[in-house]
């Protein structure tokens, strides 16, 4: 009963916000998706018209209302550029969770999301398991990429290149940290993230290096959970609302000024989703709300709060040229302090690539459920990045690092991903 009530609440409040959308159709231009299908029914205002009349569609047609929803990048492109100010995501999201309540989690989400990622300590020990017997299913594909591809035919990989699991993820390199703020006069929680802890431990490490330069102390609980957005996008509240409820425990204690990742998408979910979805729970809320309000992307925290700044570094030898992810640029407007971090960077020198902006077609679980589309979406990405004579791409996201190695590699590049932390680490160890 208390599951319908919640239905019909989320129901209304999606009805209200659905009538802002005047059908203008702006966000065609802007929509990645529909620039490589044409489909009206990809583009925000196909969806917006299909999720007016909800509840009819769920009961005439629930698994056509599913793929037409799902076929989304979450890219936030549409949101960003409507004259209406229509929140599109935040109705995508709970539309989800709406259709999700009504038809079910499908058995492999069901497994992925309630029998892994809603334990921390179970998943990070499978993610230990995975590392260590991966090599017999994978093999090497890109050295200067870093990539990986199948060994062997394999539906779940395909022809996809990857970034392997890292032998030691980062919570086995440093469990936990508590120390003191320094010169900066400034400490921060770091929430690491399930890309940058079990894959980038790299982008981790580096972001524990700087903040320790700068002397900003660091508290870093252990038992990190993921952040939730993977299943609150496929419409899995109670995953979500588990693994919120775990994080804030993990960071009630610590006495910071500030939390910071150096994931856009763990970021903005932070900022956003975190108080989105606990509207219902007043106190939870509050707390949600707090820690949303002093989450910082860590580009944005270095050159805002440390005071980093730029360089006369042009004469550097190293071309980089940087992709702005969705969650960076569109959702939280953080695009200038990447770029300043990359020009505070001895040794390298920044060239813009056209359509920086563009989407790089990840979008989470759309990779895995429309990968060739992805895959199109992805190659725009690389055409820009290559057409800039780069020898690295950098990205505030591991998700985009991700796409952007898949496309890169798959292609024969040798083109070096990282995120801008890492390149400013690597400058002051030069230093
Ligand atoms: S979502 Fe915004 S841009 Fe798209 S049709 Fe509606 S009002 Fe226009
Ligand atoms: S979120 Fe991105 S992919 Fe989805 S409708 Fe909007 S612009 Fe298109």
């Amino acid at each position: 009963m208390t599951r319908m009530n919640e239905l019909s609440r989320m129901m209304k409040a999606l009805e209200d916000q659905l009538v802002v959308c005047m059908k203008c159709g702006m966000c065609q231009a802007v929509c990645p998706l529909f620039a490589e299908t044409g489909r009206e029914a990809d583009v925000a205002r196909g969806k917006l018209a299909l999720l007016d009349g909800l509840m009819q569609q769920m009961f005439d047609d629930p698994e056509g209302v599913n793929q037409r929803l799902n076929k989304c990048l979450l890219c936030g492109s549409c949101a960003a550029n409507c004259p209406s100010g229509v929140n599109v995501l935040e109705i995508f999201i709970k539309a989800r969770a709406i259709l999700t309540g009504f038809q079910g989690l499908s058995p492999a989400k069901k497994i992925l999301f309630k029998g892994m990622l809603a334990h921390p300590e179970l998943f990070d020990n499978l993610g230990e398991w995975g590392a260590r017997f991966q090599k017999v299913f994978t093999k090497p594909a890109n050295a200067v990429i870093g990539t990986s591809c199948a060994r062997f035919m394999s539906p779940l990989i395909g022809d996809r290149h990857f970034h392997p699991l890292a032998p030691r993820p980062f919570h086995k390199i440093i469990p936990a940290l508590d120390t003191r703020a320094g010169a900066s006069g400034l400490k921060v929680a770091f929430y690491v993230g399930c890309l940058a802890d079990k894959i980038f431990p790299r982008l981790a490490q580096a972001t524990v290096d700087v903040l320790t330069h700068h002397g900003v102390g660091i508290y870093m609980p252990e038992n990190q959970a993921c952040c939730g957005i993977p299943a609150v996008s496929s419409g899995d509240t109670d995953t979500f609302q588990r693994l919120l409820h775990h994080n804030i425990q993990q960071l009630k204690a610590g006495g910071y000024d500030g939390l910071v990742t150096a994931c856009a998408t763990c970021t903005s979910t932070i900022k956003e989703v975190w108080p989105m979805m606990t509207a219902a729970d007043d106190r939870l809320h509050a707390e949600a709300r707090r820690i949303a309000d002093m989450t910082f992307d860590i580009n944005q925290f270095l050159v805002s709060k440390v005071g980093v700044t730029e360089v006369a570094n042009r004469d550097g030898d190293t071309t980089v040229t940087y992709h702005d992810p969705c969650h960076l640029k569109k959702s939280l407007k953080v695009w200038t302090e990447p770029r300043a971090l990359i020009n505070a960077s001895r040794g390298f020198r920044l060239t813009e690539m056209p359509e920086s902006d563009w989407c790089c077609g990840m979008g989470g679980s759309f990779n895995l459920q429309y990968y060739p589309l992805s895959g199109r979406i992805g190659d725009r990405k690389g055409d820009h990045i290559r057409s800039t004579g780069c020898s690295v791409v950098a990205t505030g996201c591991p998700a985009c690092m991700l796409q952007i190695s898949d496309r890169l590699s798959r292609a024969g590049d040798a083109i070096q991903v990282k995120h801008p932390v890492e390149l400013y680490a690597e400058s002051l160890k030069s230093a």
